[in-house]
């Protein structure tokens, strides 16, 4: 069974923004509801940037359209945090080429080998098929677990020695997964420290590779956040950005935090799209984002 974006918004809804509705129904808005509504939403992690632009857009409303029914402000707040989630044209990871590059990237233990065993399965049921590179070859550990994914997922990998030089098997990987014929290359990388300079050098020079291998690779750099990190993981995604384009990111464990209002940060502070949501530990836990769904869920 799959989990759906509802079933892993469960904790966020339930402690945040059921909350947010009873503020809102609470009787006549007073200068408390707006400082309770506040609060609720950096409670949720929308972050303080978000929730203030978001706050001063609906008292705007209010005044302006005479919202005063709690019904008429739920729904003026819905409309104003699905705004915040504007989708990008296409997603460039299914447009049709020869060979699609993605390139994961994010922290240890934010959940990149399990997200990368989940998109390869993904992408194979749609008909795509998907290689996995094992580019974080700092940790014996993360190669043996993407050879774990790889199995449960019967997605083939392809990987070299602990230590090696990630960017020399990026460029295998490439090689390789052309000669089989394959059209979909998920690139694991390094995440250790990513304070330091020399990781994102290594990110920079795998990049390289991509770029210089195929045409306009890498298509797609995810970027995978840990939603229980909340605001630290924007922190986080600021100096990926540093380095790399991001393109997307892949929010992981939705289901085990209420922080899921950093959604919406990572929209407005971010700029870049979330591509899918990590809704539990197993390989079908893996929902592809929707705007709608997750507002949706939001609200009981
Ligand atoms: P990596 O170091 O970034 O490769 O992280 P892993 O893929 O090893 O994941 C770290 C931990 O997070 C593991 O225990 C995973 O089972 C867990 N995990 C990953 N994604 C999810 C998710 O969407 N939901 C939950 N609940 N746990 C997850």
């Amino acid at each position: 069974m799959f989990k759906s974006i509802r079933d892993s918004l469960s904790k966020t809804r339930q402690s945040v923004f059921g909350q947010i509705a009873h503020v809102l129904g609470a009787g006549d808005i007073t200068e408390e509801t707006w400082e309770d509504l506040e609060a609720l939403l950096i409670q949720a992690d929308v972050g303080v940037p978000t929730t203030l632009a978001l706050v001063e857009t609906l008292r705007d409303r209010v005044t302006k359209e005479g919202l005063y029914t709690a019904d008429q402000l739920t729904s003026a707040l819905r409309e104003e945090l699905r705004a915040m989630l504007v989708e990008p044209e296409s997603f460039p990871l299914e447009e049709k080429r020869l060979l699609t590059v993605v390139m994961v990237v994010g922290v240890n233990g934010s959940g990149k080998t399990t997200s990368i065993g989940k998109m390869a399965l993904y992408y194979k049921n749609k008909g795509y098929k998907p290689v996995m590179v094992a580019g974080d070859t700092f940790r014996a550990a993360a190669i043996d677990q993407l050879t774990i994914w790889s199995e449960r997922a019967d997605v083939p990998i392809i990987s070299g020695q602990p230590g090696g030089d990630p960017a020399a098997i990026a460029y295998d990987g490439i090689r390789a997964t052309r000669a089989r014929g394959n059209n979909l290359l998920f690139i694991d990388t390094a995440g250790r420290l990513h304070t330091k300079y020399n990781l994102m050098k290594e990110l920079e020079k795998v990049y390289g590779v991509c770029k210089k291998s195929v045409h306009q690779a890498p298509h797609e750099v995810l970027l995978v956040l840990d939603a229980p990190t909340g605001q630290n993981a924007l922190l986080q995604a600021q100096k990926f950005k540093e380095s790399v384009n991001i393109t997307g990111v892949v929010l992981t464990k939705l289901d085990s935090t209420a922080k899921g209002g950093m959604v919406f940060a990572i929209y407005r502070e971010l700029g870049v799209p979330v591509r899918f949501i990590g809704t539990g530990e197993r390989l079908q836990d893996l929902a592809p984002f929707d705007a709608d769904q997750f507002v949706d869920g939001l609200f009981g």
